[in-house]
């Protein structure tokens, strides 16, 4: 009997991942995942029988790992937290009587997060302006009651060549709702080697060559810029006496 861990690397750097992911990979005899997601752990699994399929190959992959899963222990491949946009829900959608264990990981929002600053400290919410399976306005609808709501905002995939304009019309139904000097920051590559960022406003925000290895973090109505850090305020009282 078999078992298919679903394995968060975290955002890059083998330093992130957890222990548990580093065991769970050590113990498989398969590892299964989109192929540049395999060259970042490339010196753990030099022993391994690897199975990588290119960027849409999403079915695929998962229904290989079922199937390998039967007779052997493998690992299925997610970059940041397999729960969060990554394999964990299609593998339980399509698993029948497979023995299947989630491994959680560092996502990308808390990774850019510690590089800005502290931006997540409050209500929090994640956004993917990826239209592939989502149409754009609910999209849309979602920035929109994000920002009424007043969460600080991650949008995941924010840009593709095939969608240039979807960022800076969020940005602007964001801006709706939000003062224009809200922090609006970029981070690309976070915690990996080419890692770059940028703190805007809403007001001067521009692309900073946003593209599939960025995400974008958007304060709440009380986020604030001290000494180049993003802080969102839990709200302590820090001034009270005693
Ligand atoms: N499961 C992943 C998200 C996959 S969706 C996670 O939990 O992080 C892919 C999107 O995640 C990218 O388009 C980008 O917006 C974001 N992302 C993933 N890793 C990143 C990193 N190291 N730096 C910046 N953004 C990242």
């Amino acid at each position: 009997m078999g078992k298919l861990y679903v394995v968060s690397i975290g955002p890059g750097g083998l330093e992130y991942m957890t222990i548990k992911a580093l065991d769970v990979i050590k113990k498989s005899d398969v590892i299964v995942g989109y192929t540049k997601y395999i060259e970042l752990i490339g010196d753990l699994i030099k022993d391994k029988i690897v199975f990588s399929t290119g960027m849409h190959g999403e079915i695929e992959r998962c229904k290989k790992a079922l199937e390998l899963s039967k007779d052997n222990t493998v690992s299925i491949i997610s970059t940041g937290d397999a729960g969060i946009y990554g394999m964990a829900g299609l593998i339980l959608e399509l698993k029948k009587d497979e023995d299947v264990e989630i491994i959680p990981g560092v996502t990308a929002s808390s990774s850019a997060a510690s590089i800005l600053g502290a931006p997540l400290m409050h209500d929090n919410c994640n956004i993917s302006l990826s239209d592939l399976m989502t149409p754009y306005e609910i999209i849309k609808k979602r920035v929109e009651f994000a920002a009424k709501g007043d969460f600080v905002i991650s949008l995941y995939n924010p840009r593709s060549k095939g969608r240039p304009n979807y960022l800076m019309e969020c940005i602007n139904i964001i801006k709706n709702y939000r003062k224009g000097d809200t922090p609006a920051a970029v981070v690309k590559n976070a915690l990996r080697n080419e890692q770059k960022y940028k703190i805007f406003t809403l007001d001067t925000f521009d692309d900073f060559g946003v593209d599939m290895l960025s995400i974008v973090i958007i304060g709440n109505s009380l986020s604030f810029v001290k000494n180049g850090e993003f802080i969102t305020p839990r709200g302590y009282n820090i001034n009270r006496k005693g």
